[in-house]
C-alpha cells in the first residue's frame, strides 16, 4: 500500500446504519443480505472504512427477530444486534440504536427496505459533499394505499400550519454526521419527535429522493392508533399553537358576546319582547363564558412558555469558528 493509497483509507468515514426491528422476522433475512452487500459495494468503492457497521435495535420484538439478530451478530464482525427491554416504539428503538454507534456518519433506515437501500450510497456522496445531515425525502407514493398517502401528506401540511418545520415527505431514513449527531444529543427530551429535531439542529443539509417501496414483507407496525397518536405528539412536542388557539377563540368570543350582550340590552329596554328572567340569564352567560375562554387562554400562554423551558432545549448550535491561527488572544 502506497501513502496515497493509505491516506485514501484513513479518510474513508465509518459508517453505521441503525435498524429499528419490530416483529421483522419474515423481512429481516433479506434486510441483513442487502445491507451486509451495501456494505462491502461502498467499502470496494473507497466510500466507507471497513469499520462499518449495522445495527440492529430489536425493540422488545415477540417473533423470532432478536434470536434471527443474534445469529447475524454471531455470523457477521459487521453487525451488531441490541435489544430494548420492551417495546418502546419506533423514535425510542431508533434513538437507542443511534446512541450506541460510535462511527463518523450514521445513516437510519426502516426493516422492512421501503426506502431503497441503495439510497444510502447517494447520501454518503452528499456527505463527501461536506453535508451533515442527508434527509431521504420520497418523491413518490405509488405503492402506499390511497389511504396511508392521504393520511401522511394531510399530515405534513397540518404540521406545517402548526408551525413546526418538517421536511415534506420525509420520514426517519437519514444521514447524520457524527457532530449532527452528537448535537441531536444535546435535547434532553423525553417526547422524542426526531425528524422535528434534526430540523432544529440546523447544520448544512441536502436531500436524496427516491421512490418508496412497496413493504418486502410483513405487515405495517403502524395501524391508524399509532399513527394518529404519532401525528398528534409531533404536534404537542413542537407547537404550542393549540394553547394559543383558546385565547384567539377567547378573544373572538368576547367580540361576539359584546355585540350579543349591547343586543341583548336592546331588546330588554327597547322592545317588548323580552320575557322577564331573559336578559339577567343571558347577559352573565355571554359575559362569564368569554371571560372563561379568555382566562383559560392567558394560563395557556404561561403554560407553553412553562413548557419551553421544562424542555430545556439547547439555546444554539456552532456551525463554525473562524479565527486567525497562531493568535490565541483573538478568543
Ligand atoms: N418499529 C419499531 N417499533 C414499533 C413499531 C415499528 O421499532 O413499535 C419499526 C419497524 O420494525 C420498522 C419501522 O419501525 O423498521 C417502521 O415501521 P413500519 O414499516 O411498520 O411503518 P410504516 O412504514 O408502515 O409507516
Ligand atoms: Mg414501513
Amino acid at each position: 500500500m502506497d501513502i496515497s493509497e493509505l491516506t485514501m483509507t484513513i479518510n474513508q468515514p465509518s459508517l453505521a446504519v441503525v435498524v429499528p426491528c419490530y416483529n421483522e422476522e419474515e423481512v429481516l433475512p433479506k434486510t441483513l443480505s442487502v445491507l451486509l452487500a451495501l456494505l462491502s459495494d461502498l467499502e470496494a468503492k473507497q466510500k466507507i472504512s471497513s469499520a462499518s457497521r449495522i445495527y440492529f435495535v430489536d425493540d422488545g420484538s415477540k417473533d423470532a427477530t432478536w434470536a434471527q439478530l443474534e445469529q447475524a451478530a454471531a455470523a457477521y464482525d459487521e453487525v451488531v444486534a441490541i435489544k430494548l427491554s420492551r417495546n418502546k416504539g419506533h423514535q425510542n428503538a431508533l434513538y437507542a440504536g443511534l446512541c450506541t454507534t460510535t462511527e463518523d456518519i450514521i445513516v437510519s433506515i426502516d426493516a422492512d427496505l421501503q426506502d431503497d437501500p441503495k439510497n444510502i450510497e447517494y447520501m454518503v456522496d452528499e456527505y463527501l459533499k461536506g453535508n451533515e445531515v442527508v434527509y431521504g425525502v420520497r418523491s413518490a407514493r405509488h405503492t402506499d394505499t390511497f389511504f396511508k398517502r392521504f393520511t401522511a401528506e394531510g399530515y405534513y401540511h397540518v404540521m406545517k400550519k402548526m408551525g413546526v418545520d418538517l421536511v415534506f415527505n420525509h420520514a426517519d431514513f437519514r444521514l447524520l454526521s457524527r457532530r449532527a449527531l452528537d448535537t441531536l444529543q444535546q435535547y434532553d427530551e423525553s417526547n422524542l419527535f426526531l425528524r422535528g429535531i434534526v430540523r432544529e439542529i440546523g447544520f448544512k443539509s441536502s436531500v436524496v429522493e427516491y421512490e418508496r417501496q412497496a413493504r418486502e414483507a410483513g405487515e405495517s407496525k403502524y395501524p391508524l392508533r399509532k399513527m394518529l397518536s404519532f401525528a398528534w405528539k409531533g404536534i404537542t412536542a413542537f407547537s404550542t399553537m393549540p394553547l394559543r388557539m383558546i385565547t384567539v377563540l377567547g378573544l373572538l368570543s368576547g367580540f361576539v358576546s359584546f355585540f350579543l350582550m349591547v343586543w341583548v340590552l336592546a331588546v330588554r329596554f327597547f322592545s317588548d319582547d323580552a320575557m322577564p328572567g331573559w336578559a339577567s340569564t343571558l347577559l352573565p352567560l355571554l359575559f362569564i363564558g368569554s371571560v372563561q375562554l379568555l382566562c383559560m387562554g392567558i394560563i395557556g400562554e404561561y403554560l407553553s412558555k412553562i413548557y419551553e423551558e421544562v424542555k430545556r432545549r439547547p439555546k444554539y448550535h456552532i456551525s463554525d469558528i473562524v479565527k486567525k491561527e497562531n493568535n490565541k488572544s483573538d478568543l
